[in-house]
């Protein structure tokens, strides 16, 4: 398959051609890749179930995993859902659009294949502008997923898009203003007690200002939580995973130790003719003797650790290590999301440099 790539300009006569071709391809059942604020969607028509069957293909997706559907305005809640009630409105008032996605008892429009079999239904109103247009001008509401190869890190820059999707789907739409960089915070209001199935930009603490008490699901920090499911099904997949072994590395006091530990396993390594990559915030990334060393993010600011980790797993594979070593970061704000990415890369190895 041909795949079109249309790079967004300033131009937006351009831009609405874009736009155009994007809805005919969306309209007729085809797929099409876009910028959102958190990650790269991997777009088809949500209600049209052969369409949105065609994203499981693409991306290799277990077909028990669920979509996320895009809206464009908070109407379509009404015709997407059952029981919209204060709780859902007062979420849309406060966080939408934006990066928060809200299941809910389905209506029976929404096919039971886009939603793993379940009786709800994730809804998300993105801010990001292409998305919006996007969405707006298709008139259809469209189901996404991130846009990577199942068990990859989710893109955050059209080369990743470009990399899993060319060839496997009809359009993508580039466009590199994807700023957040980890998916949605997503938050079940479908039960007496809202529950955070996947933590994101919008923290705990926001979701309890507007809702009262809010629970986390246990299972979100996996490996504390052995043996428990999670209650949205694609956590439970090895995920965001690079080619090379993840390990994460944590410490009660302080970098120091962590850094010690990492370069130790890095010198082990490299005698035994291993590349080595290293994954730490720019106050101690200058500290490591290892083959590759990305800095992502800073000690105090999480957000930035979230906009490039992905960007950074990649790089990784680009760069061909064998082993890869990350700092754990604080799980304050967005960093509990950037915490549960790293974690799943990893495969549960999480080293404490104290035991
Ligand atoms: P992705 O868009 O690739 O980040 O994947 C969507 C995420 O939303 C997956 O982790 C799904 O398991 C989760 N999800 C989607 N719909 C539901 C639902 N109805 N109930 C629980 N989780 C859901
Ligand atoms: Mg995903």
């Amino acid at each position: 398959m041909d795949t079109i790539i249309a790079y967004v300009t300033d131009n937006e006569e351009d831009n609405i051609k874009i736009y155009e071709q994007a809805k005919s391809v969306l309209r007729s059942g085809g797929l099409v890749a876009f910028p959102t604020e958190t990650v790269y969607g991997l777009g088809a028509d949500a209600l049209t179930e052969e369409a949105a069957l065609k994203i499981y293909a693409a991306k290799g997706r277990p077909s028990d995993n669920p979509l996320i559907v895009h809206i464009a305005n908070v109407d379509a809640l009404y015709e997407l859902a059952e029981q919209v009630d204060e709780r859902a409105l007062k979420l849309a008032e406060h966080f939408w659009p934006g990066p928060l996605t809200m299941i809910l008892k389905k209506k029976s429009i929404v096919p039971d294949s886009i939603t793993g079999g379940l009786d709800t239904v994730a809804i998300r109103m993105p801010s990001h502008p292409v998305a919006r247009k996007l969405i707006e001008m298709a008139g259809v509401y469209v189901a996404a997923p991130s846009a990577n190869t199942s068990g990859k890190p989710s893109p955050t820059r059209a080369k990743h898009v470009i990399h899993d999707m060319q060839g496997r789907i009809d359009m993508i739409i580039a466009d590199d203003t994807v700023d957040i960089g980890v998916e949605s915070t997503i938050v079940d209001i479908s039960g007496e007690i809202p529950m955070i199935l996947r933590p994101g930009y919008v923290t705990k603490a926001q979701l309890e200002n507007v809702l009262g008490e809010v629970e986390i699901d246990p299972a979100i920090m996996g490996s504390l939580a052995e043996g428990v499911t999670p209650k949205a099904p694609g956590m439970k997949y090895r995920h965001y995973a690079p080619e090379a072994q993840l390990t994460l590395v944590e410490s009660r006091n302080g970098a120091e130790k962590v850094v010690e530990y990492i370069n130790k396993m890095t010198r082990e390594h490299q005698d035994k003719g291993k590349r080595i990559g290293v994954m730490a915030p720019k106050e101690t990334a200058g500290m490591y003797v290892a083959d590759v060393v990305i800095p992502v993010g800073s000690r105090d600011d999480e957000a930035l650790a979230a906009r490039d980790l992905y960007a950074a797993l990649r790089e990784f594979d680009e760069c061909k290590v064998d082993y890869i070593y990350a700092e754990s970061v604080s799980t304050k704000d967005v960093g509990l999301a950037v915490m549960n990415r790293l974690i799943k890369a990893a495969g549960h190895t999480i080293i404490d440099v104290e035991d």
